[in-house]
């Protein structure tokens, strides 16, 4: 990264006038908060009383001897608070805010896992909060909405536009505009102006600094493959950046395959043919866009992972061919999904088990001596709906039949 933020070509702020304080503030606590030993170590105590940190590095020979190649390691980030490595951004950003002297904290969410998140930072660190959902994804997601509300924060349903995720990110930066003085805006992901993409991967570090040390201690020697799903990006950062500097470790990013490359309904951006760069939301990356530069609709079974643009880091890597890129289908990941909990008794999140789909993909084809390592980025207890949907079973047919609206009237 260069001093503007900018990876290879792509990242950099692009803001309006407004910020321009903003984010100066910003970027110093940030440069400040990074050369200051004692704040790395109050975030790693945080983590470990606070969210059950190291997590563990699982080794699963069942799953292993099943595929008959590599031994598989599951780095266990679903055992973080809340149920995934958001607590890790969300937590990191909390101590800069408190650092920052500011008060409150504004998100957006589309799913409402960073919301609940964010909402329970929040409460723990006792700032103000205010969550920015588009008014379908209020509808859609009762149960993260409910929480959110419960752990103190004020949820904003956003009507405007397609009332989903860019609609709340719109919101999210009108509100960020006039009360950036009390107020940091925490953005989820490994995206959006610098200094977030750094600023997040920092936090997210964590989980690649354990993974290279518990594998060494497990297996004696460095993973041949590590394998992790990317929506914006963070999980993947996060362990990727463990590894970076071993080249003879190939890191492999999944994306969401949605119902498969050809029929358009995906969220592949750097895996498949479909993206073109393009500057929105404050960065340069390659965006799911049509010819006008309008975002287009994304697809997939795992919410966290239908996101528009990805990682500028993540887009560098990939220029590079330091990181490698594939998809997997809604249908591919039920069955990862399946195979798992059955032979391991793990449930991953849906997004986490497009990384599942690959490793197990490719595992067949590795040696005996060598192991990969999948970042398990969240729990699937918020997937119970969607899982039990997928495999059809009747008992659920009175929730699952219903849309977000309904519930919503309830
Ligand atoms: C939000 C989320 C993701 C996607 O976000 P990244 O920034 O790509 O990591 C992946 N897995 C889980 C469990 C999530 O909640």
């Amino acid at each position: 990264m260069n001093k503007t933020g900018y990876y290879g070509q792509w990242g950099g702020a692009f803001n309006p006038e407004v910020l321009y304080e903003t984010f100066r503030e910003l970027r110093a606590a940030f440069a400040a908060a990074q050369a200051d030993p004692a704040f790395w170590q109050e975030y790693v105590a945080l983590m470990s009383n606070y969210s059950c940190r190291p997590t563990p590095l699982t080794r699963a020979d069942n799953l292993a001897d099943h595929f008959g190649g590599a031994r598989i390691f599951i780095k266990r980030e679903d055992l973080n608070h809340t149920g995934a490595h958001k607590a890790n951004n969300v937590m990191g950003q909390g101590l800069l805010v408190k650092r920052m002297g500011k008060k409150r904290v504004i998100a957006e969410t589309g799913a409402g896992q960073h919301g609940v998140a964010t909402a329970t930072m929040a409460a723990r660190f006792g700032l103000k909060c205010t969550i920015y959902m588009g008014e379908d994804d209020v509808a859609r997601q009762r149960p993260n909405v409910f929480w959110m509300e419960k752990l103190g924060a004020t949820v904003v349903p956003v009507t405007s536009g397609s009332r989903t995720l860019k609609d709340a990110m719109n919101e999210a930066y009108r509100d960020w505009v006039a009360s950036m003085d009390d107020t940091h805006y925490l953005i989820g992901t490994v995206c959006g102006p610098h200094p977030f993409p750094a600023m997040v991967a920092w936090f997210q570090s964590i989980i690649g600094i354990e993974a290279r040390k518990q594998i060494l201690e497990q297996f004696g020697k460095l993973p041949a493959r590590v394998f992790a799903c990317v929506g914006g990006g963070s999980n993947a950062m996060g362990i990727f950046q463990g590894f970076l500097a071993n080249p003879e470790v190939e890191l492999i990013g999944v994306e969401a395959g949605g119902h498969g490359l050809a029929s358009g309904q995906h969220a592949a951006r750097l895996a498949g043919t479909d993206a073109s760069p393009g500057v929105a939301q404050g960065y340069k990356t390659m965006f799911l866009q049509d010819d006008d530069g309008q975002m287009r609709d994304t697809h997939s079974v795992a919410a966290g992972l239908d996101y528009v643009g990805v990682s500028p880091i993540l887009a560098d890597l990939w220029e590079k061919k330091r990181v490698r890129f594939s998809a997997a289908t809604d249908a591919e990941v039920m069955g990862a999904l399946e195979l798992t909990m059955k032979m391991e008794g793990i449930i991953p999140a849906l997004e986490s088990t497009h990384a599942f789909v690959q490793a197990f993909k490719e595992a067949p084809t590795m040696g005996k001596d060598e192991a990969l390592i999948i970042n398990m980025s969240g729990r699937g207890d918020k997937d119970i709906f969607t899982i039990a949907h997928a495999f059809n079973d009747p008992s659920w047919k009175a929730f699952i039949t219903k849309k977000g609206r309904e519930y919503a009237a309830e």
